[in-house]
């Protein structure tokens, strides 16, 4: 992270596409890569005397979610504990047919929760928690999509209307973040727990995961009252990867410091209204679009077409048990129960449950936790990313790699690389692998194999003198004597009778 003579402050705010079967409202199929306007009916087409009905899943889903950020639910003044309802947000855009978004405003039916997130500079050698709050979560309908002819030959723009009416979650953080690392951390913890919750696939690429950054910068100046001078806010929008978010925060702070030092009066935070920009990947550029509508232009009011919804306490307490382990509960879970290391712990957590529990189940069968991390992440990890394949698409089940390590644990590294590629390409048992590659454990006995080691003591004086004289690897060249007339034993018993006979004398 460079030194910048000022302290970024970044809010985000994250619409994820939830994984339900039908639209929020109506029946239509929610799923990506239809054919355009397919999936559509009076509802969400916007048709006169259609009347919207709540889909269930979407809620649950949307409460689960909430809940895991440490959420409250609806706990609003003056109403019923669990009251929130639906408002009318007023716009006009081709791709939402019905003029409005069935939102919702001032009663959301989640509010006030955090999310801890690492933001250690390298995460390999520590954690540094930063519990970052987050504002609300609400529930609304997904606008259509604008397909725009982008060859350059001013082609129509056409409307693909599927998406319309699709159960979309904004989560809104506080501005707690205070670097583009940070925003980053932030949207990497909030989507592992929103995949692994089953809530969202969180596919940027299709559009399933949008995030929008409220960025400006603090200037410490010992004039002002409160130490600094802020800048005006900008939104910066359409930021379609992790990459480009970074990108546009960095870009943003460091163009508003430069607006900032021309004009240090006038460029400041209440002069000045919001702006929303767009973020130009190409040109690695933002650009500022309009003056951000105030609330009460889009006159929002109460959907007249819906009940509100009470969220009751055994709702809650169904989800909650539906939730199953949280990715930071599992990470203190791997450290004390499995004796990982911090960033182990963080790197199994980020695979998923599915890998986690692969790892538990080797683990147990070969009755020891670290050598199965360790096992896992030289062979399992590179095959999966190779192969391009989930966990549980694999076809070495835990129970086959359990075996595998313990009947290859005398193997060298590239030994061990070597059988397992084969089993996998040719969908072999490791009988059958070491049979036709030859790569077996040699079959050896102690005491044979120790008087091999008694045997080269004898003929290296000189090594054993310099060991003697404190040079502890002299005693690799007697290891090598061993291992170079009896090929194929496993170093770490050569090692050992090595270390016992030294020690003799
Ligand atoms: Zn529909």
């Amino acid at each position: 992270m460079p030194e910048v003579p000022y302290k970024i402050v970044v809010g985000l705010e994250v619409h994820v596409q939830l994984l339900t079967k039908t639209k929020l409202f109506c029946g239509c199929l929610n799923k990506f890569g239809q054919a355009p306007n397919t999936a559509t009916c009076p509802v969400c087409l916007g048709l006169p005397g259609a009347l919207p009905v709540m889909n269930r899943l979407a809620f649950d889903l949307s409460l689960k979610a909430a809940l895991a950020l440490n959420c409250q639910i609806a706990s609003h003044p003056g109403l019923p504990p669990g009251f929130t309802k639906w408002d009318r947000k007023n716009y006009y855009y081709p791709d939402l047919p019905k003029n409005f978004q069935i939102s919702q405003y001032d009663l959301p039916f989640s509010h006030d929760g955090h999310l801890d997130i690492n933001i250690h500079p390298d995460p390999k050698k520590g954690h540094t928690a930063k519990r970052i709050g987050i504002i609300r979560a609400h529930l609304e309908e997904d606008a259509g999509k604008n397909i725009h002819d982008e060859s350059g030959r001013g082609g129509d723009t056409r409307v693909d209307l599927n998406r319309t009416g699709t159960p979309l979650l904004e989560i809104v953080s506080h501005p707690d973040m205070n670097s583009p690392e940070e925003a980053l951390a932030y949207l990497d913890e909030l989507r592992l727990m929103l995949k692994e919750l089953g809530i969202s696939d969180c596919e940027m690429q299709e559009g399933s995961l949008r995030c929008d950054a409220n960025v400006n910068i603090h200037v410490p100046m010992e004039s002002e009252p409160k130490g600094y001078a802020a800048t005006p806010l900008v939104e910066i929008k359409n930021l379609n990867s992790f990459r480009s978010i970074g990108r546009a925060i960095s870009y943003e702070a460091t163009r508003q410091y430069e607006t900032f030092q021309k004009d240090p009066v006038g460029y400041r935070i209440g002069k000045l209204l919001k702006t929303t920009a767009g973020w130009d990947d190409a040109r690695g550029k933002t650009e500022v679009q309009r003056h951000k509508e105030e609330a009460a232009d889009y006159r929002y009011f109460p959907e007249p077409d819906l009940v509100p919804v009470v969220v009751s306490a055994a709702q809650i307490e169904r989800v909650k048990l539906e939730m199953g382990e949280l990715p930071q509960a599992q990470r203190k879970r791997l450290e004390t129960q499995h004796g990982l290391s911090q960033y182990d712990a963080g790197v199994l957590t980020a695979k998923g449950r599915a890998m986690v529990k692969y790892f538990e189940d080797v683990a147990t069968a070969i009755g020891d936790s670290k050598a199965a991390a360790n096992r896992i992440s030289d062979l399992i990890y590179p095959a999966l990313t190779e192969r391009n394949e989930e966990i549980d698409q694999f076809p070495v089940t835990a129970a086959v790699y359990a075996d595998f390590i313990k009947r290859t644990a005398a193997l060298n590294k590239q030994d061990r690389v070597d059988l397992f590629k084969f089993m996998l390409e040719n969908e072999a048992t490791l009988d059958a692998a070491m049979e036709k590659t030859g790569i077996k454990p040699a079959t050896f006995d102690e005491t044979t194999l120790r008087a091999a080691v008694v045997d080269a003591i004898g003929k290296n004086p000189r090594a054993v003198a310099d060991f003697k004289a404190g040079k502890d690897a002299a005693k690799m060249a007697i290891v090598g004597a061993v291992m170079k007339s009896n090929k194929g034993v496993p170093n770490d018993v050569v090692r050992r009778l090595v270390d016992e006979e030294l020690a003799k004398g």
